[in-house]
């Protein structure tokens, strides 16, 4: 089949017959219908579509009460592949998947902050080309999604502003689309993240949910019924430049004591060394989880601290959506033994009533760093399940 035509075809039916399956495999024909409530002939017209499209295949694997087994349904793995980048301020990376997020092959550049626009555009097909070379029937690739630093406008694929590489006004849409000759998705990382986790990390039963990254920055990214959502003017989950002290250091967004400012792995090495005397010049913040590592109590106690931060504004989060579950990703969550019992805590003694406390869920991301490049290639399978 042609590409791009997946969304002609989409009805309402078969989302949830396709979605079904992937989240339930292997499925008959029959428990489809039964869990569903769509009727058998329906289900198995849409069934015929799915496997015409190279989405669905067959297999007998079920288990027979008496008669012949069951015919059960698999998501085809190999039927398409999609493209996902994750273009941050220290490295482009790339994969190929499968329609299950399985990582086929993966590439990355490394470059460095403040580069130019046409540089980063090189070096992002660069990646790009490489995956794309890997992929024997090119038919078979169905887009590529990348996630991207900063502020994007999803609509155009424009990268608009990123503060930690410092490029404005990127067309990584048109750029890629001119070039690769296929469906190009641009979103904010922390969105991609989001999305990567909802897809893949089995919070499929849930219906409203966020995930956090923390790293060079902050961001959010809000899923409400499978959805990411992104507010009147696409700003929604912008958790960063929440301002939580109204004296506090000026951010790179201009404002004074955003989130930000206390949070990142930047954050955090500048508060370790104002309050520890003998720290060293060159402090990082693997160090401080290094030395938390050794018990040495100075440190530890900065990663309490930092917990306790990062509780807060997990409890203004909370206070505004009041989301089933909260995942915590992107570096600084390398330190998370130290930061969880703290994060848990403040949440405990801030959130508003008992029934928020004990039933909003927290996690850390069990995908890791590779949450975000999954959830580029998410981008396009959300248009396709
Ligand atoms: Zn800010």
């Amino acid at each position: 089949m042609k590409r791009g035509t997946f969304q002609l075809m989409k009805s309402v039916n078969k989302s949830t017959v396709l979605n079904k399956i992937r989240l339930s495999e292997p499925l008959s024909r029959a428990q489809i219908a039964q869990e569903t409530g769509i009727t058998p002939p329906t289900v198995s017209s849409i069934v015929k579509e799915l496997i015409d499209e190279n989405l669905v295949e067959e297999s007998i694997l079920g288990e027979s009460r008496g008669g012949r087994k069951p015919t059960m349904l698999l998501i085809k793995r190999s039927g398409h592949y999609v493209i996902g980048i994750d273009a941050g301020s220290n490295a482009i990376k790339g994969v190929a998947t499968d329609l299950v997020g399985t990582i086929l092959s993966e590439t990355e550049i490394k470059i460095v902050p403040h580069i130019s626009k046409e540089y980063f555009l090189q070096t992002l097909k660069e990646v790009v080309r490489t995956i794309f070379m890997g992929i024997d029937d090119k038919n078979k690739i169905l887009g590529i999604g990348v996630a991207m630093h900063g502020v994007v406008d999803v609509s155009s694929g424009i990268s608009l502003y990123s503060s930690n590489s410092g490029l404005r006004d990127v067309p990584i849409k048109e750029e890629l689309e001119k070039e690769f000759k296929v469906r190009v998705m641009v979103e904010n990382n922390s969105r991609a993240m989001a999305l990567g986790e909802y897809w893949f990390g089995d919070h499929d039963e849930v219906d409203s949910f966020v995930a956090i990254n923390i790293g060079r920055g902050v961001g959010a990214g809000i899923v409400d019924k499978g959805r990411l959502y992104y507010g009147a003017q696409g700003i929604a989950g912008e958790m960063g430049h929440m301002v939580i002290d109204l004296n506090g250091r000026v951010c790179s967004c201009g404002n004074r004591g955003c989130f930000e400012t206390f949070v990142t792995g930047e954050a955090i090495v500048k508060r370790a060394k104002e309050q520890i005397k003998d720290a060293p010049d060159n402090l990082t913040a693997e160090d401080i989880y290094t030395y938390a590592k050794e018990n040495n109590k100075n440190y530890l106690k900065i990663l309490e601290e930092t917990g306790q931060l990062i509780g807060i504004g997990v409890v203004n989060l909370i206070h505004m959506l009041n989301p089933n579950k909260i995942v915590l990703g992107g570096g600084v969550l390398n330190s998370a033994e130290f930061l969880m019992p703290t994060i848990r805590q403040t949440i405990q003694e801030r959130a508003l009533t008992e029934k928020v406390r004990k039933n909003t869920i927290i996690e850390v991301s069990v995908l890791g760093k590779d949450a975000t490049i999954l959830g580029a290639a998410a981008l396009l399978l959300a248009e396709i399940f």
